[in-house]
């Protein structure tokens, strides 16, 4: 379970998340969607750990992040807006020194079958210099993954990917989740957003305005609740 409390974050004078409250459960898909500026990557970036908050916390499993924030990161994947890879390496050799950092075991094998996984089998030992944004998304998604992580955490994945990486980006979410993963994704894809979560939560203005379960059953309120929020700015 994931939890976070009064979170608050500013930086200079200006107010990013005003005191986001949050509780996902163990498996849940989440979407996060809302307008530009939200703060929708701040609080992911938060849950990750990889951005202080100003004020509050966030607790993984009742344990709180400041505190075990190494171990609570092994259990997180995360992929970033534009993830950073090291050009003059091979999708391989890229999946591998991330897999190191993790601690992955038998990580020759499991690199290999992942760039296999995400479509990549011909461009293995090719520098990822000269692939395309779909091809570095697709390592990307491979290398937020490469640990078995527990807790998935996307910003906006979606985007500037072809239609068949969006396909394979499902079909690697779907799998996490019926493995037991929990799925929290930003997007400004609402009809991507409905097909692969269960909750849909909008931020607007460093704030939580909705917050609606079981979507695929509420549909048709889901998609007027984004409309009156999102969609018509
Ligand atoms: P979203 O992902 O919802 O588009 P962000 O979480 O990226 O929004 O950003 C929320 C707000 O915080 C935006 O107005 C953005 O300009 C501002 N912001 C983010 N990072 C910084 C920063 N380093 N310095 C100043 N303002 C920032
Ligand atoms: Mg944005
Ligand atoms: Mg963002």
């Amino acid at each position: 379970m994931i939890e976070t409390k009064g979170l608050i974050k500013t930086i200079g004078d200006k107010v990013i998340l005003r005191g986001v409250n949050l509780t996902i459960k163990k498996g849940e898909s989440v979407a996060i969607l809302g307008p530009n500026g939200a703060g929708k990557s701040t609080i992911l970036k938060i849950i990750a750990g990889l951005m202080k908050a100003t004020s509050g916390d966030v607790y993984i499993d009742g344990l709180n992040f400041k505190k075990d924030s190494y171990e609570m990161k092994k259990r997180i994947g995360f992929l970033a807006h534009n993830s950073f890879l090291y050009d003059h390496l091979t999708p391989l050799e890229n999946l591998k020194f991330f897999g190191k950092l993790y601690g992955v075991s038998n990580i020759e094998e499991k690199a290999k079958e992942l760039v296999n996984e995400v479509g990549l089998g011909f461009f293995i030992h090719d520098p990822v210099r000269s692939f395309s944004r779909g091809m570095l998304q697709r390592i990307a998604i491979a290398r937020a993954i490469i640990h078995d992580p527990e807790i998935l955490l996307f910003d906006e994945p979606h985007t500037g990917l072809d239609q068949e990486a969006i396909k394979l980006l499902n079909e690697v979410i779907l799998k996490m989740k019926a493995n037991g993963s929990t799925v929290i994704m930003v997007t400004h894809d609402f009809q991507q957003a409905v097909q692969t979560c269960d909750r849909v939560i909008i931020f607007r203005n460093g704030k939580i305005v909705e917050d609606l379960d079981n979507v695929k059953n509420n549909l048709a309120l889901v998609t007027a609740r984004y409309t009156e929020q999102v969609a018509c700015l």
